[in-house]
């Protein structure tokens, strides 16, 4: 009773105090960020850059690729210990058709896998964190030169990594699972095999928190130094959209609140709830500047995901031999990476996962009431499918805004606010007795 007591009274300040949201905290979610380690994440990063190449087609069993791979397995079968049989780890191989660009001919290749299984039987949802172990360098069809990867993308991996390590000995009723992806640099060969299946076998992914380049805090060229800011990508139009969904979004205007926005948003909430020092920036579009990477087969395949990336990128050690130049060091060396910005942006992923992990599921048939003009905006849900939601919160904001400005907290499964439909945006998402919230449902309009 204490505990619904102290749960209630943080969510009404938080209607008073939204923007300090640090009130929020849940402890547990707290605990797992305070585990985040910058060492064990600087250990993880010795290693993966410790073999000579993790090119995809690499096939050095002792210095390169295999060996990388069960390296990773390794570390997370070591973790799966604490997980009471919960976690299990494995190679999971496939062969990748050669396509007369970046795969010469059909290839046996491997992504890492391991998954820590959700304590409620009944719920399906599958919460994705990724990076990708392959590296290159210069020449991305050198297969066996140095290829240190360290930030590219040995950094996703550790994060990974780190995340496996903490969230194993905790119980979440939905299923988590941690992937560091190959073939990344030969054009998203992992990512689409796993988004495929995925598509294939039905799985419920809430969301995918992709990892690629997230250890560096300087800027090469323009020389930025700041270890407080990192970015989340999220798409605009879904690339997964039909006619149907297109003309519903032309007709709500919601060119700014799809799924995959909605999550950027909830990782900036629930980030910067948890993480201090550290300001998620959101990114509107699906990657840096017309280029992609390991979310963007997930997103065409429907699912909702987005990318974390570093703030300021450094480009002489990114996709470079590594050499001395003019006095220059070039190369993806761990030596010029900041393992406390990359502690942080673990933090925000483990908050984010964590958070999503305990929530219920996101309400079901979320309706804004169209039918007659007026000042006011009902809207109407149902209950989530999974979980159990003690309330929710329905999130306004101006539509120039980019982030939720307002919180109301219902019991109900209905809300009649004294705002115009037609001069905000909502959404509504379930919150547990814990305060754990689902990710954002934008309403669609109910006509008749
Ligand atoms: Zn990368």
């Amino acid at each position: 009773m204490r505990k619904i007591l102290f749960t209630l009274s943080l969510l009404i300040y938080s209607n008073l105090l939204i923007g300090q949201q640090a009130i929020l905290r849940n402890t547990t979610i707290e605990s797992m960020v305070r585990e985040v380690s910058s060492d064990s994440l600087k250990s993880y990063i010795y290693a993966l850059s410790s073999f000579e190449s993790r090119h995809t087609l690499n096939t050095d069993s002792e210095k390169g690729m295999p060996a990388a791979k069960q390296y990773v397995l390794g570390k997370f079968n070591e973790f799966a210990n604490k997980s009471g049989g919960r976690m299990t780890a494995e190679i999971e191989e496939f062969i990748t058709p050669g396509d007369g660009r970046r795969i010469p001919s059909d290839s046996k290749v491997a992504n890492v896998v391991a998954w820590l299984k959700g304590t409620d039987p009944n719920d399906p949802r599958i919460i994705v964190v990724s990076g990708h172990l392959d590296s290159r360098n210069k020449d991305v069809m050198d297969a066996t030169g140095a290829a240190p990867g360290a930030n590219d993308d040995g950094s996703g991996v550790a994060v990974v990594m780190e995340l496996a390590r903490v969230m194993a000995a905790r119980e979440f009723p939905a299923t988590v699972v941690f992937v560091a992806f190959t073939g990344e640099e030969q054009g998203l060969k992992g990512a689409t095999y796993l988004a495929d299946k995925a598509k294939n076998e039905g799985w419920k992914i809430e969301a995918v928190l992709n990892n690629d380049i997230v250890g560096n805090s300087n800027s090469s060229e323009t020389l930025i130094s700041n270890n407080t800011v990192m970015r989340v990508f999220s798409e605009s139009i879904p690339l997964a959209e039909d006619e149907r969904g297109a003309a519903i979004r032309r007709s709500t205007n919601s060119d700014n609140d799809s799924p995959s926005r909605q999550l950027a948003r909830y990782i900036k909430e629930i980030g910067e709830r948890y993480v201090d020092h550290m300001e998620v920036k959101l990114i509107y579009r699906s990657d840096r500047f017309l280029r992609g990477g390991d979310q963007t087969p997930f997103m065409r395949n429907g699912f909702t995901a987005v990318r974390m990336s570093e703030m300021n990128e450094n480009f002489p050690h990114q996709h470079e031999n590594v050499r001395i130049e003019d006095g220059i060091q070039y190369g993806d060396l761990p030596e010029f990476m900041d393992f406390e910005y990359l502690r942080k942006v673990a933090a925000v992923n483990i908050a984010s996962a964590a958070s999503l992990a305990s929530a219920a599921s996101k309400p079901q048939e979320v309706r804004i009431d169209v039918r007659g003009l007026t000042n006011y905006s009902r809207l109407h849900w149902k209950a989530p499918e999974n979980g159990k939601a003690i309330g929710y919160f329905v999130l306004m904001r101006e539509t120039s805004s980019p982030v939720w400005e307002k919180k109301f907290y219902t019991t109900e499964t209905e809300i009649n606010l004294p705002y115009s439909k037609d001069n905000y945006f909502f959404a509504v998402q379930s919150v547990t007795e814990d305060g754990a919230e689902s990710l954002a449902v934008f309403p669609s309009p109910q006509t008749r």
